[in-house]
């Protein structure tokens, strides 16, 4: 540690050091993965409650780094957000699902449905619903096989400019969800006025339950909103039978965890499908 007067260090933190060579060196890396293709995009199935059945995914992307293996994208995607690689690595992730779309139009029987996450820096992007048309029509889909998923407080805080891309793509029939929901500090009265199609119910909410009666009452709430507003909603991280048993009961629409199913690659996906009845 260097001296900077008596008494008083600077201390050297190796870790911190480490971390931000890591960043940097990720955020090359980010590139490289961008130009060959080192992304592969995993898909977890949605279930409906009402009549049991599989009902659509959510696209969940992955990295598969030739060195470090598999890096969750909790590591890569705030990068990505900061440094604006996120544009490129969401139109990856977005062409792909629709690209996926298409080969299960043809390989299954029944149309299927996929939710793509959005972050904001992308929402916020003048020409992102634009650039998701021009994929949907190039891969050749139906808007409404494409859903896409904002995480809660993204949205409140740019709620303007939010509304604007939402109502874009609702009009093209994409459904739209908000994510994530529960953690951020929606006002009631601009969540009235969204015209958001589902809300996501975070598993920060569903994780202690049974035990919690706090998460308990926090999922009552939202379910009751959510009804009461005519939006549907979805338990995200459902992992047990009594977690089930206990959303089912509130009449949650939607599940989606370890419980049914981990995120699959795309073959895997296909398979799933094969084994469950779809409406
Ligand atoms: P999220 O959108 O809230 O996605 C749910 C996360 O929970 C996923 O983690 C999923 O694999 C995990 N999960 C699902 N069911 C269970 C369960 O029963 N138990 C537990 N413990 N976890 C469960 P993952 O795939 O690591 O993704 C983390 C986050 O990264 C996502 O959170 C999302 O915010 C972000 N993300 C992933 N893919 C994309 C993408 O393509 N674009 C953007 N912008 N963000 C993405
Ligand atoms: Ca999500
Ligand atoms: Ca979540
Ligand atoms: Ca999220």
């Amino acid at each position: 540690a260097k001296a900077l007067g008596k008494n008083q260090f600077r201390i050297f933190d190796p870790k911190l050091a480490e971390r931000q060579e890591l960043r940097i060196r990720l955020q090359t890396e980010l590139d490289i993965a961008l130009k060959e293709e080192q992304f592969e995009v995993y898909y977890q199935p949605k279930i409906c409650l009402n009549s049991n059945t599989l009902l659509e995914a959510e696209a969940l992307v992955r990295w598969k780094h030739p060195l470090r293996g598999l890096i969750s994208p909790l590591e890569f995607i705030p990068l990505a957000e900061e440094t604006g690689q996120i544009h490129e690595l969401g139109a990856y992730v977005f062409r792909s699902t629709c690209q996926f779309i298409n080969e299960l139009n043809t390989t299954l029987d029944k149309p299927v449905r996929i939710a793509v996450n959005v972050s904001v820096k992308q929402l916020l992007k003048e020409s992102i619903t634009q650039d998701f048309f021009d994929i949907i029509d190039t891969v050749g889909i139906k808007p409404n096989q494409i859903e896409l998923e904002l995480t809660e407080s993204a949205v409140m805080e740019n709620i303007v400019e939010a509304r604007k891309a939402i109502s874009a793509f609702q009009n093209r029939g994409i459904n739209i969800a908000l994510d994530d929901f529960g953690t951020g500090y929606s006002s009631l009265s601009y969540l009235a006025k969204l015209t958001i199609n589902t809300l996501k119910i975070d598993r920060e909410f569903i994780k202690d339950i049974p035990e919690s009666e706090e998460s308990k009452a926090i999922c009552r709430s939202i379910i009751s909103l959510a009804h009461s507003l005519g939006k549907s909603v979805v338990a995200e991280g459902i992992e047990t039978e009594e977690q089930l048993a206990f959303l089912k009961q509130l009449n949650c629409d939607i599940a989606q965890g370890y419980y049914f199913a981990k995120p699959m690659n795309k073959e895997d996906y296909i398979n799933f499908c094969k084994t469950q009845k779809t409406e």
